[in-house]
């Protein structure tokens, strides 16, 4: 049995949507289980153990037709396995329960894992329709397994008697788990309350469904379209190639400017006219709002109404205090304090940088106020005056092999003495995929690890962290992990020239990979990267502190021509203005997290509420009313809540900021990239999985609670810093 959450990673708010496609909904479609499992083909390459080193996935021997008949077959056989555990007629122990179950599903948990990988990196056609078939039946299995009296009622045995049986720390924190998992899923309601849940659920799963329809629907409707190629003034010739591309593609003459999910559009930064700006951002803002089939503003209203009565269902106030009970914040309340703390800081910050951006206006005799469309395109114009930065001075000191060995391996055996040995002869999905051995310093074998780094058509965006095979001692199985990422492809024989921002990507990425490849647990469950939303992005943002760290970064920022390092100007150019926009960035996308919250804190007796109204009044209550940073996603279109499983969850990554900043200053206060600092964070965070109470997890390591403060001082948000007027953005 494998928890339901994997770590996806994406280290930018833009490609967030991938942190949660790993989630699996509540639905209550029909399990049409069969004795698949005995006429299951003894040739399929997942039918046993891969025999390859580290039972890395046979990838020269899975075929597209291999998965959905392993699926099946898995699931039939884990139905069965549970079956059996359940209707045992000895009473319950924790061996022949809870160990039995951490044992089911293993023929299900090797084909769903390369499965999961595969589609999200490599997808085709077959893998697609395999995809749309299995959804509804997986989410069924989970559920028939979770709702089960049966079952339930051994583990609560099991849990009651906890104290008396002499387990071991983790063995206790798999029953509390697990006990924590029926319960929450709703195990433990009357006969009558299961069924209203049960109708809940399945009315969500289909709203959910109808919102994403609708959403795509309407960002495809909210496409700007113009024939006039000087409305457009300010792209430069491939952008505008692009533009007219995306046109023939609709089959429609001019130009198409298709709509990104957030509030802001991308290519607001470099068009210079400003009706198309106010036109592109009006369609974006407005996009599920028009009245028409894709309005979602009943939906919206539907299911927050539906949430706030399944959290009293499930026993508590509101919809969100049901979804943290597990989570490191634990409560609404931690994380709204959480986020009230950070919200003057950032809104002072931002009103400065609209000062900055609106006496760009003023020089240049505008005439106007500085609107949520100007934002970007001023924005660049201070950027460029303060720091003077080209990327393409930058990239090439940033040849991918380059940063990946003497960077990102580098500050990895710096910290934790494991060694790195490229390995050509394992099966890969595809070509552009390298395998690597990892070894601890000792020599001994630690993990595999895959890169998969440039863009492909069938690949989604952004970039990502997963596993093909978990670490479990009681499975004897160690971990396989692999990190995706989108980064351009150069011509055939032409060096991987990358950005800074994709250099931080890969020390992100690689950041959950080593919380993965150090798990050292017992049980699968709690292994690696199987942790709270609030405390998975927390590896991955810490690591990125080593990419600008003076000892890693003049290891690797080095001509890919010449060899010579990166002048100090230059590179002191460049770190200064990763912090540009800060105020900005950080209070669009608290806004968004305070409207999360307040949806989801909403009491289950609450009348239909209209979401416009909602929304104006939800971020005035919390003093976002800077009009020209509006949240990040608008209620409406706001997917990661209503779709992607991120319900009362968007805090969750600022949250992981937080720790990671308080981690980073603790290492900075002991002496910064040493062996020593490094082997106490592996032994005590890294290895450690979800064994123990996170908060306590952390704590012990940091030796205190963590605060805001040096999360504050990252981002320029302290008082004394955060109150400096707007330095002139001419000069
Ligand atoms: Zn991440």
């Amino acid at each position: 049995m494998k928890a339901k959450m994997t770590a996806k990673g994406s280290r930018q708010w833009k490609t967030l949507t991938l942190l949660v496609t790993g989630i699996i909904a509540l639905g209550f479609g029909n399990i049409t289980a069969s004795a698949v499992s005995n006429n299951f083909d003894q040739t399929n390459p997942f039918y046993a153990q891969s025999p390859l080193l580290f039972q890395a996935p046979p990838f020269d021997k899975i075929k597209d037709e291999d998965y959905q008949p392993a699926i099946e077959a898995g699931m039939a056989q884990q139905k069965e396995e549970v079956r059996a555990l359940a209707d045992n007629p000895a009473p319950p122990t924790f061996e022949n329960t809870v160990v039995a179950l951490e044992k089911t599903g293993q023929l299900f948990n090797r084909v769903m894992l390369v499965f999961n990988g595969v589609t999200a990196a490599n997808l085709s056609p077959v893998l697609e329709k395999v995809q749309e078939i299995e959804a509804p039946k997986l989410a069924a299995h989970q559920d028939a397994i979770f709702l089960d009296t049966k079952l339930f009622r051994r583990f609560e045995t099991i849990y009651k008697q906890r104290e008396s049986l002499h387990l071991d720390p983790e063995s206790l924190r798999l029953v509390e788990y697990y006990y924590k998992e029926f319960v929450h899923s709703g195990a433990n309601l009357s006969d009558a309350d299961k069924a209203e849940l049960k109708k809940l659920n399945e009315e969500e799963s289909s709203l959910q469904t109808a919102f994403a329809t609708k959403l795509l629907a309407a960002n495809k409707a909210g496409a700007f379209v113009t024939k006039d190629a000087k409305a457009l003034a300010g792209f430069n010739q491939a952008r505008l190639d692009g533009a007219a591309e995306a046109a023939k593609e609709r089959k429609t003459d001019g130009y198409v400017i298709p709509l990104q999910n957030t509030t802001q559009q991308p290519d607001l930064v470099s068009l210079s006219n400003r009706p198309t700006r106010q036109a592109i951002f009006e369609h974006s803002w407005n996009r599920t709002e028009r009245g028409d089939a894709n309005d979602t503003r009943e939906i919206v209203a539907r299911l927050a109404q539906i949430r706030a009565r399944k959290g009293k269902l499930l026993g508590f106030a509101n919809y969100a205090a049901w979804k943290l009970e597990d989570q490191m914040a634990k409560t609404p309340e931690a994380a709204v304090k959480f986020m009230d703390d950070l919200a003057p800081g950032s809104t002072a910050k931002a009103s400065s940088e609209a000062q900055d951006i609106q006496s760009v206006i003023d020089s240049q005799k505008g005439g106007f106020e500085l609107q949520p469309w100007d934002w970007d395109f001023y924005a660049e114009q201070v950027r460029k005056a303060k720091y003077d930065l080209d990327e393409e001075q930058i990239k090439p000191y940033f040849e991918l092999n380059n940063v990946l060995q003497n960077g990102v391996f580098y500050a990895a055996t710096e910290l934790y003495g494991i060694t790195f040995k490229e390995l050509t002869n394992l099966p890969v999905y595809h070509p552009d995929v390298r395998v690597f051995e990892v070894f601890n310093a000792d020599g001994s074998p630690l993990a595999l690890w895959y890169c998969d780094y440039f863009k492909r058509d069938n690949k989604n965006g952004g970039a990502w962290m997963d596993t093909f095979v978990s670490q479990s001692k009681l499975l004897g199985t160690l971990p396989v992990v692999f990190n995706v990422a989108n980064f351009s492809k150069p011509a055939p024989g032409q060096p991987a020239l990358i950005s800074f921002s994709d250099v931080t990507t890969m020390f992100h990425e690689f950041g959950h990979a080593l919380h993965g490849m150090f798990s050292n647990t017992i049980y699968p469950s709690l292994a690696g990267t199987q942790v709270a939303r609030d405390f998975v992005e927390f590896p991955s943002q810490f690591n990125e502190n080593w990419a600008t760290y003076p000892a890693v970064f003049d290891h690797y920022a080095k001509h890919y021509q010449t060899g010579a390092p990166m002048p100090a100007e230059l590179a002191a150019k460049l770190k200064k203005s990763e912090k540009f926009n800060g105020g900005y960035a950080l209070t669009e996308v608290l806004a968004a997290a305070e409207l999360d919250m307040q949806w989801h804190t909403l009491p289950a007796a609450a009348s239909s509420e209209n979401p416009d109204q909602f929304e104006v009044e939800a971020l005035k209550k919390k003093q976002f009313v800077l009009p020209a940073v509006p949240p990040r996603y608008r209620s409406t279109y706001f997917s990661h809540i209503w779709s992607g499983g991120y319900g009362a969850g968007y805090y969750a990554y600022l949250w992981s900021e937080m720790l990671d900043h308080a981690a980073y200053q603790w290492f900075e206060d002991h002496g910064g990239l040493t062996r020593a600092n490094g082997d106490r964070f592996r032994q005590m965070i890294l290895s450690r999985g979800n064994t123990e109470e996170l908060g306590k997890m952390y704590a012990e390591w940091l030796g205190a609670e963590p605060t805001i403060e040096p999360m504050l001082k990252y981002r320029d948000l302290l008082p004394e810093q955060g109150s400096s007027t707007s330095a002139s953005a001419n000069k």
